[in-house]
């Protein structure tokens, strides 16, 4: 168990608890969230160790690692992620200019992704640390993914970018990865960051019942403001932001299936347009965020 007595980003010892959030997929634990008061991170106490974490992700409702195809929220989840895949390989051929390049997709998943990059001419490397997923990467696309800790062999200069969609809350070692990814990404390359946004309008409606607290998987909660920071410390600024529309709807649904107790899908989609309706004010706000990151000059 990992006990946090200063901030794992910024190392600040101003840190308090902000409420407690209960494992709603897998364990029904429940874990503290604390808040530190310099960089505005939030994230995960007492939080199972890297050897410990396996077995919080053994659910068939962790739907990024499966297939399952069951239910109004998985049904919708794969129809958003064909459409979403198309979107986000057009991000990175736009803010790389490059049409062919290296890319490094970390927690790749089933390989969809990556599959999508290698279909539009990229050099691709995926790391997935679940077994299972790289088995259907390797079965649906032919794509061998190797485990994370082939990170820290890389080269200097490897990549032209490094993608992590809705992994790096996950990781543990977060300010290594950080390091290796100065290392590893070359001068004009680019960092592409997701991670959910605790200070958006769902995530401030539902509170400790928000879907994308996800504990004890997601060991971090971003604001951009301490992502931002976090960044800084390793030579990084942000280029741009670009909302992910969908996920306000989605992180919604679950979040009041969790509050509730039963599915209202009414009540979800009107939350997360509300969401959403706030975000096109100021794109800040929206419930995940996709960084794109440079290397400062
Ligand atoms: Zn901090």
């Amino acid at each position: 168990m990992i006990y946090y007595e200063a901030c794992p980003a910024c190392d600040s010892k101003r840190i308090s608890p902000v409420c407690k959030a209960i494992d709603h997929t897998v364990s029904k634990e429940v874990y503290e969230i604390c808040e530190c008061f310099d960089c505005t991170l939030r994230f995960t106490q007492n939080i199972p160790d890297i050897s410990n974490i396996g077995k919080y992700y053994a659910s068939d409702a962790y739907v990024s690692h499966s297939d399952t195809k069951q239910g109004l929220v998985n049904t919708m989840y794969h129809w958003v992620r064909k459409f979403t895949l198309r979107q986000k390989q057009k991000l990175i051929t736009h803010i790389t200019g490059l049409k062919r390049g290296k890319i490094l997709d970390i927690g790749a998943g089933t390989g969809a992704f990556t599959h999508v990059m290698q279909q539009s001419g990229w050099e691709v490397k995926g790391l997935e640390p679940d077994a299972t997923a790289r088995a259907q990467a390797l079965k649906n696309y032919g794509i061998a993914l190797d485990l994370p800790g082939e990170l820290y062999s890389l080269n200097n200069d490897a990549v032209d970018a490094i993608t992590m969609w809705h992994v790096l809350e996950h990781v543990h070692d977060l300010k290594g990865y950080w390091e290796v990814f100065t290392k590893i990404l070359g001068k004009e390359g680019r960092l592409i960051i997701a991670v959910p946004n605790y200070t958006s309008y769902d995530a401030r409606y539902y509170g400790a019942y928000w879907a994308a607290y996800d504990v004890p998987r997601h060991l971090y909660h971003f604001s951009p403001r301490s992502i931002e920071k976090l960044a800084k410390q390793f030579g990084f600024e942000i280029e741009c932001l670009k909302p992910m529309w969908f996920d306000a709807v989605y992180v919604s649904l679950l979040s009041e299936q969790y509050k509730k107790g039963k599915p209202n899908v009414t009540a979800g989609v009107w939350h997360g347009l509300r969401s959403n309706a706030s975000a096109l004010l100021n794109r800040k706000a929206c419930s995940s965020l996709i960084y794109v990151f440079k290397k400062s000059s």
